[in-house]
Formats: structure tokens, C-alpha cells, sequence
């Protein structure tokens, strides 16, 4: 699959509407559009009414055509849009048609935004944000997404590593030049351009993960023993039948997901199998998935039924901080003696009462977990960590910034150590945005440094 094909595909949504948009992309993208319109491509970047027709000359369909020359369009390669009416049968002649085309192939997932990527109109955090703004399903998540497709966390990143080429130049220097005069406080000066960068990628890095929830959503797990009204409770939030309630205990074997948008926040709600002891090879098989994944959820909503108001150990033990207990079944009578539930001499959770059934406590009860995903989710900075694979970079790039500032200590100086160092973190940091390339280095040196020899 050679980046010199002309590729192209329906960017559009399969199925029926009122228009769907095809785009090809690459060096054959003009003479696909004067082919299949039957004469040239139009004005640049002007939207022109034309009729598409087959390889014989007989009429598909007509609608627009857009005409983008290089390097001015989506992929930095000459591209042409079509739009279409969205029928099936127009859409698989459109594809038939450019199919046959000399030198056209179908697009691989996600090449376009690769080209774009390769021709310097995205960085990968950009492209990232674009992936992320198409998927996007709630308010946050959209703006979030745009953000980052705009270039917030590309600026972000290009100036820590901007200012880290510049550190390690300075460092380079010395090791390259050690006879010339170079500043005695060098050492003192990188070491703390070192640290500085350090305790603001630290800051960055603890931000309770805000934008990654975001992102992908707060997630909270329903957990409790057999036949206390989880899937009840699922069902009476997701206000629809989602959950199969059953009265036998221990039939919820398998995790039970729905997505709700609190406030514009994503929120995954997750019902488990009821924990408890059992023999039974494949409810242990659930009950070992539901304590995963209580693990390693935002939240954990502890069911009591009110029958018993009492909570197993085995549920207990997953709660921690920042969970909630709910007792459910308050139809059945009982009072609300308590605002908190004592799980032992250090720790409180919030305690809501509910009837799953009837519906009561169930809109205090959003209230309650909406604040929650609010506190927890919003109101974080404008440019905030969104993604796993950045954390784990920036990690590594605080990891390497702490190794050369002991490097560059008084007790070490062992400056060829503090070098590779910044050199590790510099790129770690360009895997962030995809810009790892060498020649970055070697222009600051001699830019800055106008080391002519
Ligand atoms: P799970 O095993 O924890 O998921 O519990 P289910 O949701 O399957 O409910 C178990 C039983 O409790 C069913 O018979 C439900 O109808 C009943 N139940 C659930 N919520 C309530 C409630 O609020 N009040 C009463 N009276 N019964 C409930």
C-alpha cells in the first residue's frame, strides 16, 4: 500500500440520506473527478453542480463537486469531494465506478488523517482529537475533543520539547566544546531548567485523570450480593429495560454495561454478578470479572437490601473512599436513620435510600452521582491529559528529567549521563506528537550556538 495511490471511500455514514460525501485522495484525484463528471475539475474550494456518470457516459446521479489542489486541502494532497444523494444503490455505483479506476484503491481505516499526519497538517495529538471528536457522544467529550483537534495539548508539548532542545543543546555544547569558555553556572542553569520542566509535566500528570475520564467515561460499577436490586437499580437509572430481573439469586453471570450522559459528562454504568460464595464454576467466573472491574472503576455503588441492612464482606472489601451505599427495597419500610455509612473507625461513605422498584430516591440518586462526575471530571484545565498512551510518555519524560538532575548534581556531574538523559526525555515527549526526529537537535546547535567550524 504505497502513500503514491489515489485512495478513496464514502466519508459519510452508510445507509440512507438525503446526501452522502465521497473523497478521493492523491495524485490521480484530478483525473478521477474529470472522469467521473464527464469534463474538468472545477474552481478550486468552489462548490459546482455537476452530473456523475459511469464508464459508458450514462448518468448516476448529480450533486456537488469540490475540488481541493495540493497542498491546500484535508490531506495535503490534491483532493476531490463528491457529494451525492445518500441512496444504497447510488453509493455502490459511486464505488463501483471509481473502484475501476486506473490507479484509485479504497482507503485503508483512518489513511486520510495518516496523509494528513505525514504532510504536517496534524500532529498526532491532533489527529487524535479528530478520532476523538468523530467518536464523541456527549457535550464534554466534544469540547474535550475539539480542543486537543485544535492544537491545545500539540502547543503544550512542542514548547516543553522546544524548551528541552534547548537545554540539551546548551549541555551538548560542553561536552562538544569543552576547551571554549562556556558559562561556569551551565550545569546549575540546566539542572534547574531540568527540574522546572519536571514539576510541570508532575502537575500535569495529577490531575485524577479528569480529561481521561472525560474522555472515556466515568465509570461506575453496581456491585452487592445476590438479589438486593442491581439490575433493578441499573434498570430504574438507565430507565430502560437493559438487565434481565429475575427473582433466582445469582443469575446476573456476566457484566452488564450502559452509557448515560450526566450533565454532558459520559457515564458507563456497569450492573455485576451478585458477589457471594459459591461452588458454582461459572457464577465464580462472574463474580471474579465483577471484582475486576469494581477494581478498576471510578466508582462503586454498594446495593443493601433493606431487609437485612447489613453488608457482606465480600462487597465491603471492594469499597474505598469516594464510593457510595445505597440501601434499596425502602418500600419494604425503613428509616432514614443515617446520612453516612460507617464502614469502619476511619471511614464514612455517602448513604442514599432508594426503591429501585418504585422509583423513589432514583432522581436524588442522579443528582448525587452527576455532582460526583462533576467534581471529579470538570472543571479541569484547558488542555488536559486525555489519553493513556500520553501519560505513559510524559512518565517517561519526567522519569529522564529526574535522572539527569541527579546527573547534573554537584556529587555527579557525569554530564555524558545527564545528556542521554534529556535525550531520552526529549523524545519520549516527541512520541507524544510524533515529531521524533534528530535534525531538531542539530539546528538549535547550530542556530544557537553558531558553531561554525
Ligand atoms: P440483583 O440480583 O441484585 O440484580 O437483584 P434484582 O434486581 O434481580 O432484584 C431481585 C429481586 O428484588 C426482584 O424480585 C426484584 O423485583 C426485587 N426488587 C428490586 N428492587 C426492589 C425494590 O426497590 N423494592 C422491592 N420491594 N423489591 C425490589
Amino acid at each position: 500500500m504505497s502513500d503514491r495511490d489515489t485512495i478513496f471511500a464514502l466519508s459519510s455514514a452508510r445507509g440512507r440520506a438525503g446526501i452522502c460525501v465521497f473523497r478521493v485522495s492523491g495524485p490521480r484525484a484530478r483525473v478521477a473527478a474529470a472522469a467521473l463528471t464527464g469534463s474538468g475539475v472545477p474552481a478550486a474550494r468552489e462548490a459546482t453542480l455537476r452530473r456523475f456518470v459511469d464508464a459508458r457516459g450514462e448518468p448516476i446521479d448529480r450533486g456537488l463537486v469540490l475540488w481541493f489542489p495540493a497542498p491546500n486541502s484535508f490531506t495535503g494532497e490534491d483532493v476531490a469531494e463528491f457529494h451525492t444523494h445518500g441512496s444504497p444503490a447510488v453509493i455502490a455505483a459511486l464505488i463501483a465506478r471509481l473502484g475501476q479506476m486506473n490507479g484509485l484503491r479504497p482507503a485503508e481505516p483512518g489513511e486520510f488523517t495518516r496523509r494528513a499526519f505525514h504532510n504536517g497538517k496534524f500532529d498526532l495529538t491532533e489527529a487524535e482529537g479528530l478520532g476523538d471528536l468523530i467518536a464523541a457522544e456527549t457535550e464534554q467529550q466534544r469540547r474535550q475533543a475539539l480542543r486537543q483537534m485544535e492544537g491545545a495539548l500539540r502547543e503544550r508539548y512542542e514548547r516543553w520539547r522546544d524548551g528541552l532542545i534547548k537545554t540539551l543543546a546548551q549541555l551538548e555544547a560542553v561536552i562538544d566544546f569543552v576547551d571554549e569558555d562556556l558559562p561556569r553556572d551551565l550545569f546549575d542553569r540546566v539542572a534547574a531548567a531540568a527540574s522546572q520542566l519536571e514539576s510541570e509535566i508532575e502537575l500535569h500528570l495529577s490531575d485524577q485523570r479528569r480529561g481521561e475520564i472525560v474522555r472515556d467515561g466515568f465509570s461506575i460499577v453496581i456491585v452487592g450480593a445476590p438479589n438486593v436490586g442491581k439490575s433493578s437499580l441499573l434498570n430504574a437509572l438507565a430507565a430502560r429495560d437493559v438487565a434481565i430481573v429475575t427473582e433466582t439469586a445469582g443469575t446476573t453471570r456476566d457484566l452488564i454495561e450502559v452509557d448515560l450522559d450526566l450533565a454532558g459528562y459520559a457515564v458507563t454504568l456497569v450492573d455485576t454478578a451478585g458477589l457471594r460464595e459459591t461452588s458454582d464454576a461459572i457464577e465464580s467466573e462472574g463474580i471474579r470479572r465483577a471484582r475486576a472491574r469494581a477494581a478498576r472503576a471510578d466508582m462503586r455503588l454498594a446495593v443493601i437490601d433493606a431487609a437485612s441492612l447489613s453488608l457482606d464482606p465480600l462487597v465491603a472489601n471492594t469499597l474505598s473512599v469516594g464510593d457510595a451505599v445505597l440501601i434499596n427495597k425502602i418500600d419494604l419500610g425503613v428509616s432514614h436513620e443515617s446520612e453516612v455509612w460507617t464502614m469502619n473507625a476511619e471511614t464514612t461513605l455517602p448513604l442514599l435510600y432508594i426503591s429501585a422498584r418504585d422509583g423513589d430516591g432514583i432522581d436524588a440518586l442522579i443528582s448525587f452521582l452527576t455532582n460526583q462526575v462533576v467534581a471529579r471530571a470538570g472543571g479541569s484545565e484547558s488542555a488536559p491529559l486525555t489519553q493513556l498512551r500520553h501519560r505513559n510518555a510524559l512518565e517517561a519524560t519526567r522519569d529522564a528529567l529526574k535522572r539527569a538532575a541527579v546527573n547534573l548534581s554537584h556529587d555527579h556531574h557525569a554530564i555524558d549521563l545527564a545528556a542521554e538523559d534529556l535525550r531520552i526525555a526529549t523524545r519520549e515527549l516527541g512520541r507524544i506528537t510524533g515529531r521524533v526526529d534528530v535534525e531538531d537537535l542539530l539546528d538549535v546547535i547550530f542556530r544557537e550556538f553558531c558553531i561554525g567550524k
